[in-house]
């Protein structure tokens, strides 16, 4: 096996957000905003893998969840991790005007800058919804000071994508400064697109397919967990007492999508660990930006 400088790297990322409060709201309850049971711990399970895997993680960052786990942030930071920026709501981009879109990103940043005394540099947007209806999403970020975007995911399940300029790192045209995407790791065979950077799809790849994909993927190819996906206990959706039945099997339904997803990702991991170079996307970016300013 190639010695660990020569491994082609991969950036490794979280979208950290408290499934929870995302499951609560979509169901309709009310107090959707209040500190989920198993952010706690399943940040912990991901933050002992990262630390045995030796490897750093960029940590997108959702404003109200760090809002209600101020702590979980601090220790992330702590634990020598980047921090990204995921947004406040967890609202799709395409749905949100120019200026709500500003505002969200600014509330989300706001509340990281309070917590740690840092100015993330990066995004990724809710379910990679930077799309056709959304194309000013760029010249938003780096208005805001952004210097990059980790949004991009070539695959027929977004819908309405933007064609991607290239399915390697490479920068957008923004009307000011300067700002660089990051794609999700996609493998393009000859008559598909397999969307292998997820831990979301690795419960239904095999790993060997994985671990090719992401080779052919390129690169500094990007990777996303959620902090869910490495944690060995099940989800349960946990609703309050005064929860209705069609609450209670609506969450039923979907810790149990989540619960599928979920049962080898650690170990697909640990894999892709063993066998590619991880870095943070905040790394890769001070690479290449650094050489663009060089010059070829
Ligand atoms: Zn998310």
């Amino acid at each position: 096996m190639a010695p660990p400088e020569d491994r082609q790297t991969l950036l490794l990322s979280v979208d950290f957000e408290d499934w929870h409060q995302l499951v609560r709201r979509r169901v309709g309850v009310r107090e959707w905003q209040a500190p989920g049971p198993a952010l706690a711990r399943q940040t912990e399970r991901l933050l002992s893998l990262f630390d045995e895997f030796g490897v750093r993680a960029t940590f997108f960052i959702l404003g109200m969840t760090a809002r209600a786990h101020p702590e979980l942030v601090g220790r992330i930071r702590a634990a020598g991790h980047e921090l990204g920026c995921h947004g406040d709501a967890h609202v799709p981009v395409a749905v949100q005007t120019r200026q709500q879109f500003a505002s969200d990103l600014r509330r989300a940043r706001e509340t990281i800058e309070q917590l740690t005394g840092e100015r993330p540099a990066g995004y990724r947007a809710p379910a990679f919804s930077i799309t056709g209806a959304s194309p000013w999403a760029y010249d938003v970020l780096a208005d805001e000071g952004f210097s990059y975007d980790a949004s991009e995911h070539d695959t027929p399940l977004v819908g309405d994508p933007l064609a991607p300029a290239s399915p390697g790192p490479h920068r957008l045209e923004v009307d000011h400064g300067t700002l660089w995407e990051f794609p999700v790791a996609v493998w393009r065979t000859r008559r598909l697109r397999v969307p292998v950077g997820g831990a979301s799809y690795w419960s239904v790849l095999p790993e060997r397919l994985i671990l090719r994909g992401l080779r052919e993927a390129g690169p500094m190819a990007g990777l996303y967990l959620h902090p869910h996906e490495l944690d060995p206990t099940r989800l349960r959706a946990q609703l309050s007492a005064a929860a209705k039945p069609g609450q209670r099997v609506h969450g039923l339904l979907r810790a149990t999508q989540r619960n599928l997803a979920r049962w080898r990702a650690a170990d697909v991991l640990r894999a892709i660990a063993g066998r590619y170079r991880l870095i943070t996307y905040g790394e890769a970016h001070a690479q290449l930006d650094s050489g663009a300013a060089a010059g070829p």
